[in-house]
């Protein structure tokens, strides 16, 4: 029995993980659940799953989940601090970092010291401290697995092949619910439009980051770290079908993919299976059924963004920190109404050019990073 735990049970890939678990029950065990606000879906979760421990973030509903949960042999916690804590639980064989935004980023970090492996979900993790948590990782032996679904394509791409012959990483991107939309009118664009994505069901942050593209951005980074290829070898192409999950070039041009469903769950038991397979418990490609696949260069003048993500990752050191803080906050501000879809990227390049970037940063200097812009933006009212 493989013992997983789960931060971020109740969003989509935590509710997708859960599934897993219980389509194969013999094979895992769930030992710990956590949540930030969701307090009655963790409850009901709690009583199915019945896992050892249960947290959740927002202390006022810790009275509520503790009394619902009385009667079952269940230790109850709260507060951030518990999640970031249970998250280096060595008895755990592999945690799910399915937490949202760079509020994930502790608890890797926790993982990582503990020599926890990790099945991450939250790229924003490695793209703010990818270099600190592998420098971490080395020394505890933890494993880090791939989630998101290009970086699991690569990932099973890669297996049995050398790494000096892999040419490029060839990244897919839907293009999100603007790739045909005119520049014009982007200034226009809504909340509602926004949280539209064409092919995926997803949580709010990373769906607004699909309509950007800086998803595709922070990606790069996440590949960059998770694979240690340089940028000059990663490339990425739009792929409105979201089939071919992603690609790999090896130096005598043979080009692998991996094709499936745009569903979550098969990423997910891939990251929880490795090296394993295990029998799919949901729909299968039919590759019949699939009118075309099409491919296109992307349009950078368009989405503004994924060139800001390109060249934070080409300067280094703190930028991607810069990057991804200041786009979390600018992209809440767009979801508050307060600022408009085209004010996003323009946030983030104000606050990269801004930024006196450090050298090999440590976990200290990345949260003072995060406190400085999340005080500036607030102090000029655009975060
Ligand atoms: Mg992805």
């Amino acid at each position: 029995m493989k013992k997983i735990g789960i931060l971020g049970s109740t969003g989509s890939i935590g509710k997708n993980t859960l599934n897993i678990i219980e389509s194969n029950s013999d094979k895992f065990e769930l030992v710990y659940i956590t949540a930030k606000t969701q307090v009655k879906l963790l409850i009901e979760q709690a009583k199915k799953f019945k896992p050892k421990f249960v947290v959740i973030a927002d202390e006022d509903k810790y009275s509520l989940l503790k009394s619902e949960l009385s009667k079952l042999d269940i230790q109850v916690m709260s507060g951030y601090d518990s999640i970031v804590e249970i998250a280096g639980l060595k008895e755990v064989d592999i945690v799910v970092n399915a937490i949202v935004g760079s509020k994930g980023m502790l608890p890797s970090v926790s993982a990582c010291k503990n020599g926890v492996d990790i099945a991450l979900s939250n790229k924003e993790s490695l793209v703010m401290a990818g270099d600190y948590l592998y420098s971490l990782a080395k020394k505890s032996g933890t494993k880090i697995f791939p989630v998101d679904s290009e970086h699991s394509a690569i990932w099973q791409c890669i297996q049995g092949e050398k790494e000096q012959n892999i040419q490029k990483l060839i990244l897919t991107g839907s293009g999100g619910p603007f790739l045909n939309r005119d520049l014009k009118s982007f200034a226009d664009i809504t909340v509602n439009d926004a949280l539209k994505h064409p092919n995926w069901s997803m949580g709010k942050k990373i769906t607004i980051d699909s309509a950007t593209m800086m998803n595709k951005g922070l990606e790069i980074i996440e590949a960059y770290h998770l694979f240690n290829i340089p940028q000059e070898k990663i490339e990425v192409v739009i792929h409105p079908q979201s089939i071919i999950h992603s690609m790999v070039e090896f130096i005598d041009s043979s080009v692998k993919a991996q094709l499936g469903l745009p569903d979550m769950k098969l990423p997910i038991q891939y990251a929880l299976s490795y090296p394993d397979r295990f029998v799919a418990n949901f729909d299968n490609l039919n590759l019949a059924k699939l009118k075309e696949l099409t491919f296109f260069e992307p349009n950078y003048e368009k989405f503004p963004s994924l060139k800001l993500a390109l060249n934070s990752l080409k300067l280094g050191k703190t930028y991607p920190v810069v990057l991804n803080v200041a786009n979390e906050l600018a992209v809440y501000s767009f979801i508050d109404n307060k600022i408009k879809f085209t004010d996003i990227p323009k946030i983030v390049e104000k606050m990269l050019n801004r930024h006196n970037p450090i050298e090999n940063a440590d976990i200290d200097a990345i949260l003072d990073i995060e406190t400085d812009i999340t005080n500036y933006l607030h102090y000029n009212k655009l975060g």
